[in-house]
């Protein structure tokens, strides 16, 4: 390197390298060029907005540290979107002759799950970049890509959006998404009626393969064998192989070492549970889309009850639409509660101590849970104790009367005041969203003793 721009980018990489690992330095600023040092302003080329974004959000702030160490002097980036990458065509095909292949040309995939419609957020956004980067650019940088996540957060969405988007932009490529299950009856099948042949240049002649719930493959020792064999043709031609697991790689021990090590060659990058202001805009996007008018304190009621699948969120979606279709008039809290009790807080894990409750508002606030009990009036402790006594009544079965005399024998006045006083505070919805955490974490403590 000659340039002094590029040597102190070329240094700040590595360090960054160093710090948090080659694979995001990899995925997000690799595609970068470092183009020129003018008053102490770096200038990236960068090959799209989406680049652009993700860095200045992921990544900005620690590489000026860098930059600033590096150089002596403070060092601002600033961000050009390079034409020719920007315009290159994505039919300028990465993928090495593409093999019409009538049956795969046909693969349908779900036109509601496109990159379009997925909502980006923390929990997801390294998922949905290199979902987005290979969709551009098959075979080429991200292969394998190993993706993995919870139920219902989003990874057949991606694969989906992969097949969609390829489908869009090389219309005779060889793509197809199937299950591991489907691809375990697929060869079965073949070999039930000696067709191996057959099965095997059907699927080493893909383009692209996008297999989902990989985790099924796991003590099916046969379909394995077949499905390593299929992932080195395809991977050794440079086709492309998207990978979804209920798992990370390192809990799916039982597979055969050397396919799992083969797995990890690529990207592998996980999907989390979205966080509440995710969960709120994804409740919006689909509202939207259904021209649904949700009134945003409900919105944040079901974002907040709802955490951890988005297709629990979407079907409350639905139950709620259905049943402003019978009434007509614009949803409230209480009638969205209502709708939703049996899918939101599953009460079927045994009663709710009211000790356990103490206990939890105690370590939350950080206090003894026998102040919870006692007479100090402190607000460091009336407030915790107010919302002990309402997630008494919220969470038990339990009587005013009874819930005064576990917190020190206060009268049933006391206990439906401090109730009807924390109701008042679940409008802001961050309060709102530490209480439903609260409410989840004294359920794990009741389930797991
Ligand atoms: P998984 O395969 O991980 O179990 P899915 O891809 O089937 O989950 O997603 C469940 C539902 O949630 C789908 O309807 C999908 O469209 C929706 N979904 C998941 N993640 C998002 C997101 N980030 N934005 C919008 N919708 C999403
Ligand atoms: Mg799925």
């Amino acid at each position: 390197m000659n340039n002094p721009h590029a040597e102190l980018w070329g240094g700040a990489l590595e360090k960054l390298q160093r710090e948090i690992g080659a694979e995001s330095v990899d995925l997000w600023l690799h595609p970068v060029e470092a183009f020129k040092l003018e008053n102490h302003i770096l200038t990236l080329k960068v090959p799209n907005k989406f680049f652009l974004n993700g860095i200045r959000d992921g990544y900005q702030k620690r590489l000026e540290a860098i930059l600033k160490d590096l150089a002596g002097e403070p060092i601002l980036i600033d961000y050009q979107i390079s034409q020719s990458l920007a315009s290159l065509p994505t039919a300028a095909d990465p993928i090495p002759t593409p093999t019409p292949q009538s049956d795969f040309a046909s693969t349908e995939f779900n036109p509601r799950y496109t990159f379009e419609s997925f909502v980006v957020g923390d929990s997801n956004r390294l998922a949905h970049a290199t979902a987005e980067a290979i969709a551009k650019k098959p075979g080429t940088q991200y292969n394998p890509f190993f993706l993995y996540g919870g139920v219902g957060l989003g990874k057949t969405h991606l694969l989906h959006a992969i097949g969609n988007h390829i489908r869009r932009s090389s219309p005779r490529a060889g793509l197809l998404y199937t299950t591991a299950e489907q691809f375990v009856n697929d060869y079965i099948n073949a070999i039930r009626l000696g067709t191996t042949d057959a099965f095997r240049s059907k699927y080493r002649s893909l383009d692209c393969l996008l297999i989902d719930d990989i985790q099924f493959l796991i003590s099916k020792e046969k379909s394995e064998e077949e499905f390593f064999h299929t992932f080195n043709a395809l991977h050794g031609a440079r086709r492309q192989v998207v990978i979804a697991s209920d798992r990370s790689p390192q809990d799916m021990s039982q597979i055969e070492k050397r396919l799992l090590s083969r797995l990890e060659w690529g990207v592998v990058a996980d999907i989390k549970s979205p966080d509440l202001e995710t969960r709120i805009a994804i409740l919006r996007k689909k509202a939207d889309v259904e021209r649904f008018y949700v009134p945003d304190d409900v919105l944040v009621y079901v974002a907040s009850s709802i955490k951890n699948s988005i297709r629990t969120l979407e079907g409350a979606l639905i139950r709620l639409k259905a049943f402003t279709s019978m009434t007509g008039s614009a949803l409230t809290v209480d009638e969205a509660k209502e709708i939703l009790k049996d899918s939101v807080s599953p009460e079927d894990l045994g009663p709710v101590r009211v000790d356990t409750i103490q206990r939890m508002v105690a370590q939350k606030y950080s206090i003894d849970a026998k102040d919870l009990k006692g007479q100090k009036r402190t607000s460091s402790v009336s407030m915790p104790r107010q919302l002990a006594m309402y997630l008494a009544c919220e969470m038990t079965e339990l009587s005013l009367k009874e819930i005064g005399e576990f917190f020190g024998g206060r009268d049933h006045s006391t206990v439906l005041h401090a109730r009807d006083k924390i109701k008042e505070k679940l409008s802001d919805p961050f309060f709102l969203e530490l209480v439903n955490r609260l409410q989840s974490d004294i359920r794990t403590a009741v389930e797991t003793g």
